[in-house]
C-alpha cells in the first residue's frame, strides 16, 4: 500500500519507521512517501501561512504550496485531511482504507488549511476523536498505524487483527504472564490449568463482563449480533442480561 503525506513537519514522522510499521516498511508492504509542504512555497521568506481572512485568531495553512506539493509529487489515491471536524475514525473506516492501494493524507496546522485546497483535493476529513491537537502528524500516524495492521504480512502469521478488542465485537480480557506469582498476587489458575477449553470459557466470560461494564453500548451490540454460542456460553450470557433486567 502506498501511503503519502503531506506535512510542513516530516521529522515528526519517525515513529513509524519502528516496531511493526517499521517492519511493513522495510519489507515493501508499506511505501511511505513524506512530502515537505514548505519546500513548494512561492513566498521568498518560506512561509506556508497567512491570516484569515474575515480576521480571527491563528493562521491558515494557504492553498498554493499544498496545491503543488500534492500535483508535483504525483500523488494520488483518496485524499484524508486530519481534521477535529471530521468523520470519526471507526474500526469500518480503518477496515475500508485498508483495502486502498494509495492514499495520501494532508496535516493541517493552525487554526487548519484553506478551504480551496481541501475542495480542490476533494478530500475526506477524518478525526480521530473529540478532542483537538495541535497538528495533523500524530492523528495521520494514529490512521497508518490502524489501518496497516490490516494489510496482509503486517501482522505474524498467528495474529489477527480481528482477534482483539473492539474489532472482535467484545474487549479483551484481561492477560498475564510469568511469574505465577508476583508479589504475593496470583495469576488466575485456571490460566495455569492447560485445559484450554475453560481458558477460553473464562477468557470470554471476562471479555463480556469487561464489555458490559466498560463500554454497555457494544455489549448491547455484541448481544443484538446474535453471536455463534454453546449452551454454556448462552447460560452465561443470559445471566449477565438478567442483571440488566434487575436494574
Ligand atoms: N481550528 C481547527 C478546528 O477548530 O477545527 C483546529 C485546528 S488544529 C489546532 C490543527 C490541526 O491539527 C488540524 O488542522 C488537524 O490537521 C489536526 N488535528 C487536531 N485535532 C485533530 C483530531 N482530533 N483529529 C484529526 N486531526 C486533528
Amino acid at each position: 500500500m502506498k501511503v503519502n503525506i503531506l506535512t510542513i513537519f516530516p521529522e515528526m514522522f519517525s515513529p513509524l519507521r519502528e516496531s511493526m510499521t517499521g517492519r511493513a516498511i522495510d519489507n515493501g508492504i508499506i511505501e511511505l512517501n513524506i512530502v515537505d509542504i514548505r519546500d513548494y512555497t512561492a513566498d521568498k521568506h518560506n512561509r506556508v501561512d497567512d491570516t484569515p481572512y474575515g480576521g480571527g485568531a491563528g493562521m491558515v495553512m494557504q492553498a498554493q504550496p499544498i496545491m503543488d506539493a500534492f500535483r508535483q509529487s504525483g500523488f494520488g489515491g483518496d485524499v484524508i485531511y486530519m481534521s477535529p471536524r471530521g468523520e470519526m475514525l471507526s474500526p469500518e473506516l480503518v477496515s475500508e482504507l485498508s483495502e486502498a492501494a494509495e492514499i495520501t493524507i494532508l496535516c493541517g496546522h493552525y487554526e487548519g488549511v484553506d478551504q480551496r485546497a481541501l475542495d480542490m483535493l476533494g478530500a475526506r476529513d477524518v478525526s480521530i476523536g473529540d478532542y483537538v491537537l495541535t497538528g495533523g502528524e500524530l492523528p495521520a500516524m494514529v490512521l497508518i498505524d490502524a489501518v496497516s495492521r490490516f494489510i496482509p504480512g503486517v501482522l505474524s502469521s498467528e495474529e489477527s487483527a480481528f482477534d482483539e478488542s473492539i474489532y472482535s465485537g467484545l474487549l479483551e480480557y484481561p492477560q498475564y504472564s510469568r511469574p505465577a506469582v508476583f508479589e504475593g498476587e496470583p495469576a488466575p489458575d485456571i490460566l495455569l490449568s492447560g485445559d484450554h477449553g475453560e481458558v477460553d470459557i473464562w477468557r470470554w466470560e471476562q471479555s463480556l463482563a469487561l464489555t458490559k461494564e466498560r463500554r454497555p453500548d457494544l455489549f448491547d451490540k455484541y448481544v443484538a449480533s446474535d453471536p455463534q454460542l454453546t449452551k454454556r456460553q448462552k447460560k452465561i450470557l443470559e445471566k449477565y442480561l438478567q442483571q440488566n433486567n434487575e436494574k
